[in-house]
C-alpha cells in the first residue's frame, strides 16, 4: 500500500499536478498570435482575473516571465516614485522585495519578522505611524516558511496612514481568500505555476484604478506599464508572448469561471487540512504560526536526504536551503491517497536512516 509501484509521478511543488486536457494543449501546433482571434482571448483572461482578483476597474498586465519580473515590474514602475518605502521581510520572498528595491537604489527601511512567525501588527502599525511611509510591499503568504499574514490588519494601517498597499499574492491567489477590493490594494502580484496551477512562465501585475491614476515611470523597456496596458487596449502584448501558456491559462480560467473559485479554495484547503492532520499524527512541527492552505511546511530529520530519496522514486516535495524544513504544496491535483503516500514514504525512509545507523 506504501508502494508507489507504477512510478506515478507525483508532485507536492509548483505547478502541482495538472489535468490532461490542460497539459494536452501544449501539444498542438501554435497558432500565430497578432490576430483578432488571439486579442479576444487575451482580453477575456484579463476579465476573468480581474473578477478572481476583485479588481473590477483595474487593468491586469500579463508578462512572460516568472514572477520576480512581475515584482520587478511594481519596484521599477511604481515604487520608484516614490521617497519613503517600507518592505516587510519574513522569509526568501520579503528579502527578494528587498533585494529588489536595493538593486534598484530605492531606499526601503525593513520591518524583519520572524521565519514562520506573524507580524507584531501593532508593531508594525507605531513603525507605520511614525514612519511617514509612502508604500508598503508584502508578501500575502511568505511561501518559504508557509506563513500567511493578516491583510485585514495590513490594509487598515496602511489606509489610516494614507500608505499604498503593494502585495505580492503570487502563492496565495487561489489558495486562500483574496480582494483587492476589500483591502484598498494598489498592486498585487500573481505567477501561472502557482494558485492558477499551469506550467511556469506567466506573470501578472493586477492594478487598481487609483494606481492607474497614479502614472508610472519607465525604468524598463521590456516591463515598461504604460506600453504594456496601451497593447493590452487591443488585446496584444508588446513582444512575442509565451502563446501556449496563454491558451493554458485561457483554459484554466474558463474553468474557474464556471466552477466558481470557491471550489478550488476548498480543495485546497481540505487537502491542507488532512495533510496537517498526518503531521500531528507523526509529531511532525508545522513550520508557520498561522498557515497558509498553499503549503504546509514541517521539519523533519534528515530532511535533505528523504527529499533526495522521494525524487528517486518520482515524488517531489519543496526542500530548504538551511534547515530540517520540507515544503508540501496543496495545489493542482492530489487527493487524500497521494497525501498519504508521500506521509506514508516519509516514514519509510525515516525508519530505514534509522536502522542503517543502529
Ligand atoms: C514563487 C513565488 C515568487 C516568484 O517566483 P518565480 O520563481 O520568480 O516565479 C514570488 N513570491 C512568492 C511569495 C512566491 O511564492
Amino acid at each position: 500500500m506504501f508502494e508507489n509501484s507504477d512510478n506515478e509521478m507525483l508532485t507536492f511543488a509548483f505547478p502541482g499536478l495538472i489535468e490532461d486536457d490542460i497539459l494536452a494543449l501544449g501539444s498542438k501546433q501554435i497558432p500565430y498570435m497578432r490576430t483578432s482571434k488571439f486579442s479576444k482571448m487575451v482580453n477575456e483572461n484579463e476579465e476573468i482575473l480581474k473578477e478572481l482578483l476583485d479588481v473590477k476597474d483595474g487593468k491586469v498586465i500579463t508578462y512572460t516571465s516568472a514572477g520576480t519580473a512581475a515584482m520587478e515590474s511594481v519596484v521599477v514602475n511604481y515604487v520608484s516614485n516614490f521617497n519613503k518605502v517600507l518592505v516587510i521581510n519574513g522569509g526568501t520572498f520579503g528579502n527578494r522585495w528587498r533585494d529588489l528595491c536595493k538593486y534598484h537604489n530605492i531606499n526601503a527601511d525593513e520591518f524583519k519578522v520572524v521565519f514562520g512567525k506573524d507580524i507584531n501588527y501593532t508593531k508594525l502599525n507605531d513603525i507605520i505611524d511614525k514612519g511617514n511611509y509612502d508604500v508598503l510591499l508584502c508578501q500575502h503568504h511568505e511561501t518559504s516558511s508557509g506563513q500567511l499574514y493578516d491583510l485585514d490588519k495590513i490594509s487598515t494601517t496602511c489606509k489610516n496612514n494614507n500608505v499604498r498597499l503593494v502585495v505580492d499574492a503570487i502563492s496565495s491567489f487561489m489558495t486562500d481568500d483574496f480582494s483587492m477590493k476589500n483591502w484598498d490594494i494598489d498592486m498585487a502580484v500573481v505567477s501561472s505555476q502557482k494558485g492558477l496551477n499551469i506550467p511556469p512562465g506567466l506573470s501578472f501585475v493586477a492594478i487598481a484604478e487609483k494606481a492607474l491614476k497614479q502614472g508610472f515611470s519607465s525604468n524598463n523597456y521590456y516591463l515598461d506599464m504604460e506600453e504594456n496596458l496601451s497593447n493590452l487596449q487591443r488585446g496584444q502584448t508588446p513582444f512575442s508572448p509565451a502563446t501556449v501558456l496563454f491558451y493554458q491559462l485561457h483554459a484554466r480560467l474558463l474553468k474557474l469561471k464556471k466552477e466558481g473559485a470557491e471550489k478550488t479554495l476548498n480543495k485546497v484547503k481540505e487537502n491542507a487540512l488532512y495533510f496537517r492532520q498526518l503531521c500531528k499524527n507523526n509529531n511532525w512541527t508545522l513550520s508557520a504560526e498561522s498557515p497558509s492552505s498553499c503549503v504546509t511546511g514541517f521539519y523533519v530529520e534528515n530532511s535533505k536526504n528523504v527529499c533526495n530519496q522521494l525524487n528517486k522514486e518520482n515524488i517531489y516535495v519543496m526542500p530548504s536551503g538551511s534547515s530540517e524544513l520540507l515544503r508540501v504544496s496543496h495545489i493542482g491535483l492530489q487527493n487524500k491517497r497521494e497525501l498519504d503516500i508521500v506521509v506514508n514514504k516519509i516514514v519509510e525512509i525515516q525508519n530505514n536512516l534509522r536502522n542503517e545507523k543502529r
